[in-house]
């Protein structure tokens, strides 16, 4: 093995050991079905989990919300202008269509090749897992157990549709456009339907992924398998790893082929428990040749090569190739239709996030009254003083004058707290977290989300916003700490010098916020030994015990304010954030902030010791640069200002010092996300979701507890999943074992349906 340094060793064993997934790009979907575009809705496999009863699901509601809506309650009758148009005929619009018709809707379903043509494509004889089992989709278009084939599938989906009378019009929909008030939509060969909604549903449609490789156009490749029966006796060589693949390489065999199923990873990780088992069965019984970790280099008329798992070129006869490795979204016809796709900005997108990031830029520098480097403090247009606003109340005179110039009274404290930018940013800040609050517990109303998100609520506008701002200066200013023993603690924590109000109180977010996240408690001209005491105890010891029970969610997505923000506005964001190896890899940037304060701290000691000492200078020079880049920057700018384009956790996943140091206590943690593996149908929700850019699949569908540390318990994963595979709970340290779902965690998990945006595999 070659030599690998111990940064590297240290970066392994805390982040880059982890799977790193990514997630496809889909169109950007609503939980209702409904997009940017108003009146558009899309429904079925690409909103999310590519399953036939939440595409039935999904279809049914999304008539559902139009036929709610008060605009569309109040449409004009227009002539030639349907209520509806459905474009797809398969099992979402389908079954949008069953919802139209019961709602006494007038609609159209335009279907590009024949209803259903995705199941009637099935193999022949294949089997089909109804997933979630114990769910009943919205609306008439059900399952029964008929449908545990395809043949006996296809038969009663056509049955309750096509049967009772809905007949798609056989034309392709190249994009829908708006006509004023109306939609349009525009047909293969230039006709236009106008509507007043449109339904898309028209599936994972779009181009077979391509392998690569030379002979990869040969009339023998194909990537649809129609009658397994024809292929007897023939050497086949089935490429992929998913269901579909594992699908085709049964049926083949089952029929007499000779199948060779190669896939590229180590792994069978994705495909349903079923059929591994059944591959798992042909392969003991000789019908299959497994290769994992292998790799096609070339297909030629007669054999193929495929570089094996060691390293070695091997050249296996052959007449046929499937090439099942997947197919990609439709996504040119969202972005003619101007539908965003998830992970791409584009040049409106652009100029908006660079907006964004500037008006950042602007707040951090007003709210902290530092200079803006190399250009200097803020001019005046653009640092407006509040203090100015209170001198024109008090000027007023009166009652309300006199209160204001009191600062005993709730009023004179305010004016005061309130004369400073900083009271402002935390107001809206504690107003925000307590609206979008309210509207996440309105949205994913679970036991487990309603009271994480009126205790992160709580603890914003408490402690991090009364607090400080109001509660401590107004009993100051009414004697509380003139003697006696409340004088003690308010020296130890709040040293009287400036700040409007005789004392330090905004010290006393040091309360929420620890060290090294919030580092100006320690980094003093004179030791505070108050801080330095509750510090270390925060720091090292409660919040070590925390993380070793609950996992580092316990601080991250329950107290913290950055994670307040988080999980309330970048609740419906948490989609945004990238995955991949090369974002795991940026991890590793907490860890650099993390050692900067470190190396601060010590400098600080030093000073503390040698006022004065080039250690003392050097201390003074890095904090300045520190508190810049670091908190206003990184933090700050950076952090808020990506916000709406790559989700809210950027800041806490990547830079924050805080989190860096509770990923190494979280290497020790009890705290795992447990699966149960036979559910997992490895849809890749669960990843898709995580705003820490985890790829909790990759654990899922192999059954191992989650144990990366980056995890802030937010429980989208757990929430999401549509086959109830997650839960929270703890492992044995010392053993490995599992030791059951944590009591909360039951009120966390699985709702049925899925009720947050998803991007799946
Ligand atoms: C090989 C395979 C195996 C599967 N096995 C299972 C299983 O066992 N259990 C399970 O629950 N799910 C399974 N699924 C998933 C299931 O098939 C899908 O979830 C379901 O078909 C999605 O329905 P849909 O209506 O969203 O899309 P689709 O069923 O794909 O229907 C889309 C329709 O839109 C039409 N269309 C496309 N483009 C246009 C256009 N531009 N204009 C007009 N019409 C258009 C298509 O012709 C198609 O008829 C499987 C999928 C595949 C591919
Ligand atoms: S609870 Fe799930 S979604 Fe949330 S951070 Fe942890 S792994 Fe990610
Ligand atoms: S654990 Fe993840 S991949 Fe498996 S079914 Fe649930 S959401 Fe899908």
């Amino acid at each position: 093995m070659p030599f690998r340094g111990p940064i590297r060793r240290y970066l392994d064993w805390l982040h880059l050991r982890w799977p790193a997934g990514t997630v496809e790009p889909l169109p950007e979907v609503r939980p209702d079905g409904s997009t940017a575009v108003p009146g558009l809705y899309v429904v079925g496999d690409l909103t999310g989990v590519p399953l036939l009863k939440l595409a039935s699901d999904s279809g049914a509601r999304a008539v559902q919300t139009i036929v709610a809506e008060p605009a569309f309650r109040s449409r004009p009758a227009e002539d030639g202008t349907l209520d509806l148009v459905i474009v797809g005929g398969g099992v979402a619009g389908m079954a949008a269509a069953l919802e139209a018709r019961r709602h006494g809707l007038r609609f159209e379903v335009l279907e590009a090749s024949e209803p259903f043509s995705t199941l009637v494509n099935f193999p022949r004889g294949k089997p089909i897992f109804t997933y979630p089992t114990g769910m009943t989709p919205a609306g008439e278009l059900q399952l029964t157990e008929r449908s545990s084939v395809k043949e006996g599938l296809v038969e009663e989906v056509r049955e309750r549709t096509v049967g009772s009378g809905i007949t798609p019009t056989t034309a392709r929909a190249e994009r829908v456009g708006r006509d004023g008030s109306r939609l349009a939509v525009y047909l293969a060969g230039g006709d236009v339907r106008r509507a007043h909604r449109v339904i898309v549903a028209i599936g994972r449609s779009g181009n077979f992924r391509r392998l690569g490789v030379p002979g990869e156009d040969l009339d023998k490749v194909s990537n649809r398998l129609h009658d397994p029966g024809g292929y007897s006796g023939l050497n086949v060589l089935v490429v992929g790893g998913g269901d579909s693949a594992l699908e085709t390489a049964n049926a083949l065999a089952a029929c007499g082929a000779r199948v060779t199923l190669s896939y590229r990873k180590p792994e069978l990780g994705r495909p349903k428990p079923e059929n591994v088992e059944r591959l798992r069965a042909l392969r003991a019984a000789g019908s299959v040749s497994l290769m994992l970790g292998s790799e096609v280099k070339e297909i030629r008329d007669d054999e193929v090569v495929i570089r094996d798992a060691e390293g070695a070129m091997r050249t296996l006869p052959n007449d046929v190739v499937f090439t099942m490795i997947g197919r990609e979204a439709p996504l040119g016809f969202f972005r003619r239709s101007g539908v965003g796709i998830t992970g791409e900005v584009g040049a409106a997108g652009g100029a908006a996030l660079g907006a964004f990031v500037l008006f950042c830029a602007w707040l951090y520098h007003w709210k902290s009254g530092k200079a803006i480097p190399l250009l200097g403090p803020l001019p005046p247009w653009l640092n407006p003083d509040p203090a100015r606003w209170w001198a024109a109340l008090e000027a007023t005179g009166g009652t309300l004058g006199a209160a204001l110039r009191d600062p005993a009274t709730l009023l004179g404290t305010l004016r005061i707290s309130a004369s400073g930018a900083s009271f402002f940013y935390t107001l809206a800040y504690s107003l925000i977290v307590l609206v979008f609050g309210i509207r996440r517990v309105r949205r994913r109303n679970t036991p487990y989300v309603t009271v994480q998100t009126w205790t992160l609520t709580a603890i914003q506008v408490v402690p991090l916003f009364l607090l400080p701002e109001i509660l401590l200066p107004w009993m100051g200013h009414n004697g509380w700490f003139d003697g006696g023993v409340l004088k003690g603690v308010a020296d130890a924590l709040f040293p009287a010098v400036g700040y409007g109000h005789g004392r330090e109180y905004w010290r006393a977010y040091g309360l929420v916020l620890a060290w090294p996240l919030n580092v100006y408690n320690w980094f003093t001209p004179q030791p505070l030994w108050g801080w330095l005491a509750l510090g270390v105890a925060q720091t090292f010891v409660l919040i070590p015990a925390l993380v070793y029970v609950w996992g580092k969610g316990a601080y991250c997505g329950w107290i913290c304010s950055c994670g307040a923000l988080a999980e309330t506005l970048g609740d419906q964001h948490r989609h945004k954030m990238p995955h991949g190896p090369r974002w795991n890899r940026l991890n590793a940037l907490g860890q650099v902030v993390l050692g900067a304060a470190f190396v601060l701290m010590a400098l600080r000691v030093v000073g503390w010791i040698w006022p004065g000492s080039s250690a003392d200078r050097l201390f003074r020079v890095g904090f300045d640069g520190y508190a810049w880049f670091v908190d206003l920057f990184l933090a700050g700018i950076l952090g808020y200002g990506l916000y709406f384009w790559f989700s809210g956790r950027m800041w806490c996943r990547f830079a924050c010092p805080l989190a860096a140091l509770m990923h190494v206590y979280a290497r020790f943690s009890r705290f795992r996300i447990l699966a149960d593996k036979k559910k997992c149908i490895s849809c890749n929700v669960c990843t898709s979701v995580c705003h820490q850019g985890i790829d909790v699949m990759a654990f899922a569908n192999k059954g191992l507890p989650m144990e990366d540390p980056e995890c802030v318990r937010c429980s989208a994963c757990v929430q999401g999943c549509p086959t109830g595979v997650l839960s929270f709970g703890q492992v044995d340290r010392r053993t490995g074992k599992e030791r059951g779902s944590d009591p909360a965690c039951l009120a966390a998990s699985p709702v049925r349906r899925v009720e947050i945006p998803v991007r799946p595999a």
